[in-house]
């Protein structure tokens, strides 16, 4: 089968060049003309020899995604259904602000973690995505948005925070990093790249010594009894060595705070008395607050919480001293919201709805 070279980094796009006898310098202006200029196709790489060209075409492909719609919100949010085959569908979702545009990105086909308050986590798991699917995602966008051939970027950030958790398709997420931040690929610094993890710690250390980019921690309890139930995955990982973590992590990260995550459940971790723990929780750690007011799904049990709720909250956070913004609900007419992305996911987890965390 050929080799997709939509998923290889710069390193490994060199070895596959030197292993056909190409120069390696071939894979600068290979990935300038895939990643920045949208081209698929290896006849139409005008600064390749001929020879160099037929070569790739038989041992090689850029293959991306099949795109089955694209939508766009009453605010511009776009969203983007992209196929991979075998009744499994991934979502994209584009925000665009005053300053910048950014992608949200899925990672996995579901998500195994199945916290309490997430639709991708309800849909189950069937895979990882490959480093192709990935940046595939990215390349559509590009090519959706009209940047390609174009001096200006709209998408400035990319943000590690659709379907899936990133940390547990780590090899992957770390190679499509890279072509993100190659100034042959996509160029963003590592700043303006953001993943965004519920906290699995042993893939965190690595991230953190491999490829530290910005940091979205997703938190949403103060303490682990709540968090077990919201967040199963603290049971493997509870809140102290989370918290040591973030630490260590910032000793490496391209910004001097880790970003918590905190969605808004009314009545469940919104109380004045749960900010407060909050703050003893997380006191030892650079950090800036994002709370998130849920974005419902059917059946989901949650209701968000009040808008004085929520202020209030952050109120309390805010005198504190820490810097607090509320997530603006973008896209939600078209289900692009935080934890509304569904996408087609063949289960294949089949654990059963019992959220003890046995199977974790
Ligand atoms: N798995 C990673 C990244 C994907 S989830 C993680 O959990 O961090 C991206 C963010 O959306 C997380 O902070 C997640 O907690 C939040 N989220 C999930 N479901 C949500 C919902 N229904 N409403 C609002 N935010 C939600
Ligand atoms: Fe997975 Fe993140 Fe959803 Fe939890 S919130 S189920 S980790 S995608």
């Amino acid at each position: 089968m050929a080799l997709n070279l939509l998923g290889l980094n710069r390193h490994e796009l060199t070895r596959f060049l030197e292993g056909l006898g190409e120069k390696p310098f071939r894979a600068r202006q290979l990935m300038r003309w895939i990643h920045q200029e949208g081209v698929a196709d290896f006849s139409l790489m005008s600064n390749l020899s001929k020879q160099a060209r037929q070569t790739l075409a038989s041992h090689a492909e850029v293959s991306v995604p099949e795109l089955v719609s694209e939508q766009v919100a009453e605010d511009g949010t776009r969203k983007w259904l992209l196929s991979l085959g075998q009744g499994n569908a991934i979502e994209t979702v584009f925000i665009p602000e005053a300053t910048r545009g950014t992608l949200c990105i899925s990672s996995q086909v579901g998500c195994a973690l199945a916290c309490s308050f997430c639709a991708t986590g309800r849909q189950g798991f069937n895979r990882n995505l490959t480093t192709a699917e990935i940046i595939g995602q990215v390349w559509w966008a590009n090519q959706a948005l009209g940047a390609n051939g174009q001096n200006e970027r709209v998408i400035s950030n990319v943000v590690l925070m659709g379907m899936g958790e990133p940390l547990l398709n780590y090899e992957a997420v770390v190679e499509a990093i890279d072509i993100l931040l190659d100034d042959h690929g996509y160029g963003l610094s590592r700043r303006r790249v953001t993943l965004s993890t519920s906290g699995v710690l042993p893939a965190l250390e690595r991230l953190r010594d491999r490829a530290p980019v910005a940091l979205a921690v997703s938190l949403h309890a103060p303490t682990d009894e709540l968090r077990n139930e919201l967040v199963p995955l603290n049971q493997k990982y509870p809140l102290q060595e989370l918290m040591a973590s973030c630490r260590r992590y910032l000793d490496k990260a391209p910004r001097d705070f880790i970003t918590f995550e905190y969605v808004m459940l009314a009545g469940v971790n919104d109380s004045d008395q749960q900010a407060q723990q909050l703050l003893r929780c997380v006191q030892d750690v650079p950090c800036k607050f994002n709370l998130i007011p849920f974005n419902p799904f059917s059946h989901s049990g949650y209701r968000r919480s009040s808008p004085e709720r929520i202020r209030r909250f952050r109120d309390i956070l805010m005198s504190a001293g820490l810097v607090v913004t509320v997530r603006r609900t973008r896209g939600d007419d078209i289900d692009a919201a935080c934890g509304q992305l569904a996408g087609k996911v063949v289960d294949k987890s089949r654990r059963t709805l019992d959220r003890s965390g046995e199977r974790l």
